[in-house]
């Protein structure tokens, strides 16, 4: 058992609470489990944030790691709506390529709204808003997520420097300005749907992720049954 460490920023504090070996289908990662305090924080998220390291990253440059904010209806639903169980799939199968990484798991559902407003947009969406404009008649923000956990978990595992796995270029700004060293941006690009294609586009168009034509005009993904003998490839599914 490792000892619970401590470690105090800006008025919040972060303590790890437990870890222990999770075998995937990607391989086996050391899953970390952390407390969050910060006095800001909306009560309605949980302040338990994850961590799945896989390999020797204390001390270490150019660690491959995804900064991934929960998605329950993609990630426990299959939800075709959006891309972030994709990417998840795409950043584990990644950093077990490489043996090496680390994957945060951050607890602000709904791009840090939570899970019943994130619903309450979706209602607005089915009516023909985009995602930006659900939130705002919502009286919302449109991104309300925060990294200093994402940043406080990183010093803790020790990692000196990262290259990010994601389409945001925001979110390699919103790090750098925390203080983590970002030497290089990997794009994890999962294939738009029907109901994810206008998705995709609002965040291309509107909050400038780096999102190349090839990912759009996809054909619609099959209906998967449950009485299929083989596993269905994730990859494919989005
Ligand atoms: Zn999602």
């Amino acid at each position: 058992m490792t000892k619970p460490t401590e470690s105090q920023a800006g008025g919040c504090h972060l303590e790890h609470l437990a870890t222990a070996p999770l075998p995937t289908r990607f391989g086996t990662f050391e899953l970390h489990v952390y407390r969050w305090d910060d006095p800001k924080a909306d009560p309605s998220l949980s302040d338990e944030h994850l961590a799945l390291v896989m390999g020797d990253v204390r001390g270490e440059r150019a660690v491959a790691v995804r900064v991934h904010s929960e998605c329950l209806t993609s990630e426990v639903f299959a939800s075709l709506k959006c891309d972030c169980k994709g990417q998840l799939e795409r950043a584990q199968a990644e950093v077990a390529r490489r043996g090496r990484g680390v994957i945060l798991y951050l607890r602000q559902e709904g791009r840090g709204i939570g899970l019943a407003n994130k619903i309450r947009a979706y209602a607005l969406q089915a009516e023909g808003a985009d995602t930006i404009e659900a939130n705002q008649r919502l009286h919302l923000p449109v991104d309300a997520r925060q990294y200093d956990v994402a940043a406080a978990i990183l010093r803790e595992l020790g990692v000196e420097s990262v290259v990010l796995m994601t389409n945001n270029p925001a979110k390699v700004d919103a790090l750098s300005a925390l203080g983590i060293s970002v030497t290089e941006r990997l794009p994890m690009l999962v294939a738009a749907n029907p109901f994810s294609q206008s998705y995709l586009e609002v965040k291309k168009k509107k909050m400038r992720h780096e999102l190349p034509s090839g990912v759009f005009n996809q054909k619609p993904p099959e209906p998967e049954h449950p009485d299929d003998t083989e596993s269905p490839d994730p990859a494919a599914a989005h």
